[in-house]
C-alpha cells in the first residue's frame, strides 16, 4: 500500500506552500513541478507520473492563467474540475497541489510584456498575441514560489517548452526542464481538454492530423515544404478540417526549417487546425 494515498494536501495560500516546499527542502528532498490548468487527463497524469519517477515530491498546479488567454470567450469556455481533477492526483500520491484563485495568485496586475524572440514569433506566439507573455509570467512566478528541481512539460506544446527552456536559460532559474512525450488516444489524437468539444465523428476527423505530420515526417521529398504541400493536400481533401498552419521547424528557436540543405539539430512538423470550431494543435518530433 502506498502511504502517502488520501494525504495529499491542496494549498491555496502562496506562504503555507513556501513553507512547505523549504521544509522538504531543508530535509535534503528533490521536488518535482507539474504546472496544469486543470481538467486534467491521461496526458496531464503522464507528466505527473514521469516526475514521481525522478523525484521524491511531487507539486502540482491547478491554475487558469488569464494573462495566457488572448480571448476572453475562450478562457470563459475553458474547462474547470477541480473536485475531479484532485481525485485524480489523490490516487496517484501527490504530495501538494497548488490551486489559487486569480485574486490569491495575482495581487495586482503584472505590467512585464515578455518577447522571447525567434521563440515566440511563430505559429502560436503570432496566432494568439501575448500567449507566450502570460505563459512566461505565470511560469516564472510558479517556480519562484514552488522552487522546483525539476519541472515536467508536454512535448504537446512544443513552442511553450521552447520558451520556458529559454526563460530558465536567460533568467537563470536553478531548475531542470523535462519535456515529456505527447500522449495520444488509441487513434492518434493528442489528449487536450479541448477535445471533449468534439463530437465522435469529429475525433475521427481529428485523427487526421496525426496522420498528416507522419506523412510529412515519411515524405520522401528531401524539400521540406513539398512534404507540408503534401501533408496539406491530403487534409484538404478530406474536408471539414481548417488549417491555421502547418510547419517544418527547429525545436530550439523555434523558426521555420526550409532550407533543404541546412536541417536543423532536432526538427518537428508542428499543425493547428480548426475542427467543428475547435482549435487543435500538434506536431511530432523527428
Ligand atoms: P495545460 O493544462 O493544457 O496547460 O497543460 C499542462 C501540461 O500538460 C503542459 O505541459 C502540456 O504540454 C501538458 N500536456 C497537455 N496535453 C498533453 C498530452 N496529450 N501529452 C503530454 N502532455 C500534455
Amino acid at each position: 500500500l502506498n502511504p502517502k494515498l488520501n494525504t495529499v494536501e491542496i494549498v491555496i495560500q502562496k506562504d503555507f506552500l513556501k513553507d512547505r516546499v523549504s521544509q522538504w527542502k531543508k530535509a535534503g528532498e528533490t521536488i518535482g513541478f507539474v504546472p496544469t490548468m486543470g481538467a486534467l487527463h491521461e496526458g496531464h497524469l503522464d507528466l505527473v507520473r514521469r516526475a514521481q519517477a525522478d523525484c521524491n515530491r511531487i507539486v502540482v498546479s491547478i491554475f487558469v492563467n488569464p494573462l495566457q488567454f488572448n480571448n476572453a470567450g475562450d478562457l470563459a469556455k475553458y474547462p474547470r474540475h477541480l473536485e475531479s481533477d484532485q481525485q485524480l492526483l489523490r490516487g496517484l500520491g501527490v504530495d501538494l497541489v497548488y490551486a489559487p484563485s486569480t485574486e490569491d495568485f495575482y495581487t495586482f496586475h503584472p505590467k512585464l510584456n515578455l518577447d522571447f524572440g525567434s521563440v515566440s514569433a511563430g505559429l502560436e506566439g503570432q496566432m494568439r498575441p501575448g500567449h507566450f507573455s502570460g505563459v512566461g509570467i505565470v511560469v516564472a512566478r510558479l517556480f519562484h514560489l514552488v522552487n522546483p528541481d525539476r519541472a515536467y512539460f508536454g512535448a504537446k506544446d512544443l513552442q511553450q517548452v521552447a520558451v520556458i527552456r529559454t526563460l530558465v536559460r536567460d533568467l537563470d532559474f536553478p531548475v531542470k526542464i523535462i519535456r515529456c512525450p505527447t500522449v495520444r488516444g488509441s487513434g492518434g489524437l493528442a489528449l487536450s481538454s479541448r477535445n471533449a468539444r468534439l463530437s465522435p465523428e469529429g475525433i475521427v476527423l481529428a485523427e487526421n492530423l496525426f496522420k498528416a505530420l507522419q506523412l510529412a515526417a515519411a515524405d520522401p521529398s528531401p524539400d521540406p515544404s513539398e512534404s507540408i504541400r503534401n501533408s496539406i493536400g491530403f487534409l484538404t481533401n478530406l474536408g471539414g478540417i481548417d488549417i491555421e498552419y502547418m510547419h517544418w521547424v527547429n525545436t530550439e528557436t523555434m523558426e521555420i526549417w526550409e532550407n533543404p540543405a541546412a536541417p536543423p539539430p532536432e526538427k518537428a512538423v508542428c499543425i493547428a487546425a480548426w475542427v467543428e470550431g475547435v482549435r487543435l494543435i500538434d506536431n511530432l518530433i523527428c
